[in-house]
């Protein structure tokens, strides 16, 4: 490939990385070739270069890597949701109201939570929670009464009393109901209380889902009562006389849900419960889909990262779905309740992270063969020489058989390091002239095909999938990944991308490709002295949470900005990463005890004369700086 085409532009590549297809409008490329957010308010659309705000962050000491969340793009969201199904219901005539919750355990970061109570605040958007934990954090950062506290997850006396203590306070806290056992623990704490709970059901749908969690739903979904269940649920309350507690029905059919189809089926579904509970005489008034509302993550409309619906889709759907259901049956429309989670937070974050080094499999120092060097290694240069474009495959074939022979003569100690260094540079000179001729071949062959992606060079990244991206490996996720600057020139390599543990799975190599998936990316050349920058974009929903350490990688920097009204980026919050201490004191390896055994052994040298006093001061200071560093590489 060229390097800087003149030709190339941001168009280009922004076709090439398909950015107008997953960036759902909020990222563009400028034409000075570095991708922007664009921010709207209800004046004015500005659009702010993430170069510049890294540049920004660089500045007030933020090191990479880096996670930025847009705070513009949380506001947008939840915009985005109210009217959308406000639309659905008016054109609809639907006798009720939209209300949201957010389910914390998507991103439980404290900032992330307040971000979205705040922004929420006019809808009165609610939260979902699923442990005793988080319900904590709803109870101390909801203010709005009129916001809903949905209880998901197993629940203990402690976790009742929690919720009937945040009905007193004023909170709308529901409780919905996961297994038998919870009925008469709520009973009894709340005639305990004097107050009554508000309760829901959780029900196990036999409509089955597409996408990531397919075996979760169904008859093998771990979560929701069955139909039994069901009925000794409506026993149990209407022998307590409290069936008019009994107010919500939720279903989650799992996240993610890339066809559009699954979801009508579902609200079919649950409306058929509705009107039967109905019928039994409980007064219902919420119905909550749960999650499941997807972010198109890889832009081709379909699939696992994908939707084949918009948004506006959705909320009509649902919102037609219920009323076709319950309209025969003369039942009033219930309040519509979602728990989309990843919808709201996946645009926000966006991972940034600098590339270390570059390897490539380019031929280093490609000496002729002379007559002593063995019979495999005069063959390879020999069949470079004579490539032709009819017999591809055959040359393909050859290179392999001789690098094979080459590495068998290295075993047998017949051949030096170094002539096996100038063998496998011919082997990689003759496929990287066999890869630029294959584009001519009309048929080529799947070996012939994959040629280029097998030469891909590795560039690695300062970060680890497994801390920042832990879907990637875990799930195969596709996120949008690209440079977020010079794409106003064209990119002249193609690479994997490695992060900085040493497990072999911490890599991405599975791209959103034109059209569909691609093994590799297309990247620039490293200019010397000059940082290049690659963002992982949609990635504000799970990842943060989930990551693990491995290889005692920490959380890693993260900053909030904000583009005000003026189009002026405001930093509004920095947080340091983990420290080194902070890692090793999750795995309790206390720092002190760690800094004081160290210094002992110091001492120790010092007396036994290896090092002088000097030099423990020496020694000691780089190790307690250490401690309190970084745990990326730092610059
Ligand atoms: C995880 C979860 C959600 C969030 O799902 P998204 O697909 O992220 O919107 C909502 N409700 C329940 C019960 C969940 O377990």
């Amino acid at each position: 490939m060229n390097n800087i085409t003149s030709s190339w532009t941001s168009d280009d590549s922004a076709d090439l990385y398909g950015i107008d297809r997953w960036g759902c409008g909020y990222f563009t490329i400028s034409p000075h070739g570095e991708v922007e957010v664009l921010t709207r308010t209800s004046s004015a659309e500005h659009r702010v270069s993430l170069r510049q705000i890294v540049h920004g962050l660089e500045e007030r000491g933020l090191q990479m890597p880096i996670m930025l969340r847009l705070e513009n793009l949380i506001e947008t969201r939840i915009n985005e949701l109210y009217p959308g199904f406000q639309e659905a219901i008016e054109s609809s005539c639907y006798q009720n109201r939209y209300q949201g919750v957010f389910p914390i355990k998507v991103n439980q970061q404290a900032y992330v939570v307040q971000a979205i109570t705040h922004y929420g605040n006019r809808h009165a958007h609610g939260l979902e929670v699923g442990s005793k934990a988080e319900l904590l954090i709803a109870m101390a950062t909801l203010s709005n009464t009129e916001s809903l506290i949905i209880c998901n997850g197993y629940k203990d006396a402690e976790f009742i009393d929690l919720g009937l203590q945040a009905r007193k306070l004023g909170l709308k806290c529901i409780f919905v109901i996961e297994t038998l056992k919870e009925v008469p623990i709520i009973l009894e704490r709340s005639t305990w209380c004097g107050v009554d709970p508000l309760i829901g059901i959780r029900l196990k749908l036999s409509s089955k889902v597409d996408g990531q969690w397919a075996n979760d739903s169904g008859h093998r979904s771990l979560f929701g009562l069955t139909s039994t269940q069901i009925t000794a649920v409506l026993d149990r309350l209407k022998a307590a006389n409290k069936l008019d507690c009994l107010q919500l029905l939720h279903f989650h059919l799992g996240s993610q849900i890339p066809n559009i189809r699954n979801i009508r089926n579902g609200v079919r579904e649950a409306c058929r419960y509705f009107i039967n509970i109905a019928a039994e005489g409980a007064d219902l008034k919420y119905l909550d889909l749960g999650g499941g509302l997807g972010i198109d993550y890889d832009g081709t409309g379909s699939g696992h990262y994908s939707l084949n619906y918009t948004l506006a889709e959705y909320c009509s759907d649902v919102v037609e779905t219920i009323q076709e259901s319950l309209d025969p049956h003369g039942l009033p429309h219930p309040v519509i309740i979602t728990e989309s989670g990843r919808a709201i937070v996946a645009p926000m974050s966006v991972l940034l992270f600098n590339i270390l080094d570059v390897v490539a499999f380019d031929p280093k120092h490609l000496h002729l063969p002379q007559a002593d060097h063995c019979e495999p290694i005069r063959a390879l240069c020999e069949a470079r020489r004579n490539i032709e474009l009819k017999r591809l495959q055959e040359f393909y074939n050859d290179a392999f058989y001789y690098r094979d022979q080459i590495q068998e003569a290295f075993l047998r100690g017949q051949i030096t390091l170094r002539e096996r260094a100038l063998g496998e540079d011919c082997y990689f000179a003759i496929l990287q002239t066999i890869a630029s001729f294959v584009p001519q071949v009309k048929y080529p062959s799947a070996e012939l095909e994959h040629l280029g992606d097998f030469l891909a060079d590795i560039y690695y990244g300062n970060f680890s999938v497994f801390k920042s991206l832990p879907d990637a490996w875990a799930i195969n996720q596709v996120f949008p990944v690209m440079p977020i600057h010079r794409l106003h020139e064209k990119p002249d390599r193609k690479a994997v991308i490695a992060d900085l543990t040493c497990d072999c799975d911490g890599k991405l190599n599975r791209f959103v490709g034109n059209p569909g998936h691609a093994k590799t990316l297309p990247l620039h050349s490293l200019k010397d002295g000059e940082e290049y920058y690659i963002g992982v974009f949609l990635v504000g929903a799970y990842q943060e949470t989930l990551g693990d350490f491995h290889n005692l990688f920490g959380d890693t920097n993260a900053a909030s900005v904000r583009v005000d009204a003026k189009g002026q980026v405001e930093f509004v919050h920095e947080l340091k990463g983990d420290s080194v201490a902070d890692v090793l004191g999750y795995v309790e390896h206390q720092p002190k005890d760690l800094y004081r055994r160290f210094h002992d052994f110091a001492e120790r040298s010092v007396r036994a004369s290896r090092i002088t006093v000097r030099e423990r001061q020496q020694i000691l200071k780089l190790f307690s700086e250490s401690l309190s560093g970084y745990t990326y590489f730092k610059r």
